[in-house]
């Protein structure tokens, strides 16, 4: 088996240079995250609130941690003093209350908003509709929206996940003309990275192909 060490480096040669690459270390240890920044990872993404506080409040002050998972109105302001980017930005309501939560610690938090391309329901995120009503909605001082997130069906059909990534390709193109600031497509994980790559992500989460596979989910 490969160190953590060598699966980074490997996956680092693999990657263009503007890509960046977020370490998802979501059930993993503080040992293992160590290991990883020791061989010079400092973004590292978790999908809960309570696991990602717990980590910051351990771990080296220079990480910047990312939140990638479904988001609950209520947990936003446990990381509100810290959280680097909220990738999981699925409702108008959830980008209210980050605003709320960050003018109280005197800072504008960076956000994606997350589409929903995927062809299974159990995927969470914004249609069309959905997402220029949030575009439309001006009042957030507190918010910087950086670009988008999404995640493709689970399936080794590569042309269904190529269509879902154009898809949302095409989505933050449109966005970009609206928000100049937005430079940040976070798409591609462990199984399809390559594939996302291709299609125009800036940003992979990868997890298990650097970390291992995870017991728990
Ligand atoms: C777990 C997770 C990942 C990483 O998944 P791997 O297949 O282990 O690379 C990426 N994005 C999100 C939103 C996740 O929850």
């Amino acid at each position: 088996m490969m160190s953590i060490k060598e699966n980074l480096e490997k996956i680092r040669e693999s990657l263009p240079k503007e890509v960046t690459l977020v370490a998802v270390s979501k059930t993993k240890t503080n040992e293992e995250i160590l290991e990883a920044y020791a061989a010079g990872q400092r973004i590292f993404g978790e999908n809960k609130v309570q696991e990602l506080t717990r980590k910051w409040e351990l771990l080296p002050e220079d990480i910047e941690w990312h939140m990638i998972g479904h988001l609950q109105r209520n947990k936003v302001k446990y990381m509100a003093p810290y959280v680097a980017l909220v990738h999981g930005v699925d409702s108008l309501r959830l980008l209210k209350e980050i605003d709320k939560q960050a003018k109280k610690e005197n800072r504008i938090i960076p956000c994606l908003l997350q589409m929903h391309i995927a062809e299974e329901d159990t995927k969470f995120g914004l249609n069309e509709i959905e997402l220029d009503e949030i575009l439309g909605y001006e009042h957030l001082e507190h918010v910087k929206i950086m670009g988008l997130m999404g995640m493709a069906t689970f399936t080794t059909d590569e042309q269904q996940i190529r269509k879902e990534f154009r898809k949302l390709k095409a989505y933050y193109e449109r966005l970009k003309e609206k928000l100049p600031q937005a430079n940040i497509l976070s798409m591609g994980m462990s199984g399809d990275y390559e594939i996302a790559i291709e299609e125009g992500s800036t940003m992979v989460r990868i997890g298990s192909s650097i970390f291992g596979a995870r017991n728990i989910i």
